[in-house]
């Protein structure tokens, strides 16, 4: 029997999404996207007694991934992201200094994703989407009525295209091909506002129901 459990952890400046994702009956974990706060949700996980898995990385923006280097430190789970976001990945001392912060690049990924690859945490398995657009790399976890989109979808707003490796064509793409072909009780946990459902975006996103257009 398994349990799945999400816990959402906003934080830092950024106001970014960190997820733990659980079979809380194995008493495993993955965390999506450590962003600033790495000692909280390091002191969550042990708090809820689980184990840390993996770090799964929905894409390599500064405020996804400034976290990876210290939870990976203190609990050795392997690093997981898509080789297109490498090179932001490996660029990240310098998105650091452009918002004064003094930061190292992380250790490299040891899991390399791609479309259609199956990731479990106890007994529960998710599906890896690649759904490029806000940045060339970026992926998304898809399981259990739910998805994990980073910063693809919002409450009532979509990611920016402007950021490095941003190209609007492409998101709206994958919005259309990956996001709004999912039944619309499915959960989205974004990365950055409160979750949300397709059903809900499909109909009063302005981006999704063509009020607004990206030029
Ligand atoms: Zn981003
Ligand atoms: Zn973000």
């Amino acid at each position: 029997m398994s349990k799945l459990q999400v816990v959402a952890l906003p934080n830092g400046q950024f106001v970014q999404n960190c997820y733990l994702v659980a079979d809380s009956a194995a008493g495993e974990a993955v965390m999506i996207d450590p962003g600033e706060e790495s000692e909280r949700f390091l002191a969550e996980l042990q708090s809820r007694g689980w184990a840390l898995k993996s770090i799964w990385l929905t894409h390599a923006h500064i405020d996804h991934i400034m976290g990876v280097g210290a939870v990976h430190g203190a609990t050795h789970a392997p690093i997981a992201l898509h080789p297109l976001d490498r090179p932001l990945y490996d660029a990240l001392p310098a998105y650091g200094s452009w918002v004064g912060r003094r930061l190292e690049t992380p250790p490299p990924p040891q899991v390399q994703l791609a479309a259609g690859q199956l990731l479990t945490v106890g007994e529960l398995q998710f599906e890896v989407r690649f759904t490029p657009g806000h940045s060339p790399g970026s992926v998304s976890f898809l399981g259990h009525g739910m998805i994990f989109g980073g910063d693809v979808l919002f409450s009532g707003s979509v990611g920016r295209t402007d950021l490095p490796g941003g190209d609007a064509l492409t998101l709206m793409s994958t919005l259309q091909t990956e996001f709004l072909r999912l039944p619309d009780s499915t959960i989205v946990y974004s990365g950055h506002g409160p979750q949300t459902t397709i059903g809900v975006e499909r109909h009063t996103n302005p981006f999704l129901t063509g009020a607004y257009r990206l030029g």
